[in-house]
């Protein structure tokens, strides 16, 4: 491979500088005190949807309500997306329920301690497959996930585009050769926490507090702002909505998501595609069998960005007469939709205003 300026054997160099600064700044997070398998695969898929401090109550939570690979292949779906709910990626926890009744049936509820098994598992993939491996077995694996592909790239000064999968390979090929047979699991974690919390992205990083910046190329060549380099993103689709909050005295209709597709089988709230008047609304509603008690009333706008499509979303709220006139709709109340149904966050801004319009 091309633009090293650091031959891959002396990688190597980095281990030690990196493992010591780990026992001095690792943060204390609950996923790290002697985790279980099943701890370190649950913690690190959460890790991939959003930051560390979101993750933490998230994790608590979720072991409190499903503490063995057991109990989670057996609760019931509606559960584990309200325990997910607000993560996205709603498809991941699904696989992961998937693997999970695969564990059971096929290695008596414990995670295998092999790299390839893992790997084997729905949803499980190489990064999530090396986090098992290194952290809860202690296999001499990589896992690269963003935050190592950035240090690496950088230490290494190299150009090529990291979002390519023949890339990444190479990278976990580089770490491989240098994986320290004693602390895999130390190295690969003090890896992802130097990503997270020194080599910062966006031409941030904390090079002067960096314990391996004596080996980083980009450092050293002031090149840092320019890497990792990434393919470029296309811009995302704008998709308007309008979502209705209908009352009917203490409950709110929601309805089920399609089974596939984007927030598959969530809760949402009754909405139509683009942006209506008043008066489109109320001819909908109609169309919908509601009869309206009071005058429609506007709600705040709200946006939601997804990886390739944006919501830009306004709404009306509604008080109806018409509990029973729509068999597709549940009617919820306010305690039901914070502690049972899983709506996702893309319509939080809606679910706030109506636990605040609530009778
Ligand atoms: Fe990242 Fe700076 Fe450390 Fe290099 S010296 S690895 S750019 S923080």
């Amino acid at each position: 491979m091309t633009n090293n300026k650091i031959e891959p054997f002396s990688l190597a160099a980095i281990v030690s500088p990196l493992l010591f600064w780990y026992d001095q700044y690792a943060r204390i997070l609950p996923w790290r005190q002697k985790p279980s398998p099943y701890q370190v695969w649950v913690s690190e898929i959460m890790l991939q949807q959003t930051r560390v401090e979101a993750v933490r109550p998230y994790f608590l939570r979720w072991m409190g309500e499903l503490p063995t690979i057991a109990s989670f292949a057996r609760a019931p779906e509606d559960q584990i997306l309200k325990l997910w709910e607000g993560l996205g990626y709603y498809n991941r926890v699904r696989n992961m329920q998937k693997a999970a009744q695969i564990v059971v049936e096929r290695y008596d509820g414990d995670l295998p301690a092999s790299y390839d098994e893992l790997l084997d598992l729905p949803g499980i993939g190489p990064y999530t497959a090396g986090a098992i491996a290194s952290i809860a077995f202690q296999l001499p694996v990589p896992c690269v996930d963003g935050n190592v592909l950035r240090v690496i790239s950088r230490i290494l000064e190299d150009r090529q585009c990291v979002d390519k999968e023949s890339v990444k390979s190479w990278y976990r090929e580089r770490l491989l050769d240098i994986m320290p047979k004693r602390r895999p699991g130390d190295f690969n974690q003090a890896l992802m926490e130097l990503g997270a919390t020194v080599c910062l992205p966006k031409g941030a990083p904390l090079c002067d507090s960096c314990p391996v910046s004596s080996f980083c190329s980009s450092y050293a060549h002031q090149s840092i702002d320019e890497i990792p380099v990434k393919a470029e993103k296309k811009p995302r689709r704008k998709e308007e909505l309008t979502i209705f909050l209908l009352f009917d005295h203490d409950r709110l209709a929601i309805r089920k998501r399609e089974p596939e597709g984007l927030l598959a089988s969530l809760w949402e709230f009754p909405h139509l595609p683009g942006k209506v008047t008043p008066l489109e609304a109320k001819a909908q509603l109609k169309n919908w069998g509601i009869c309206a008690k009071g005058e429609l009333k506007k709600l705040n706008e709200a946006k939601h960005i997804f990886t390739h499509v944006e919501w830009q979303m306004a709404g009306y709220s509604l008080t109806v007469d018409a509990l029973s006139q729509n068999s597709h709709w549940t009617w919820a109340t306010k305690t039901e939709l914070v502690e049972k149904f899983a709506i996702p966050s893309a319509f939080s801004s809606f679910l706030n205003q109506a636990l605040s319009l609530f009778p």
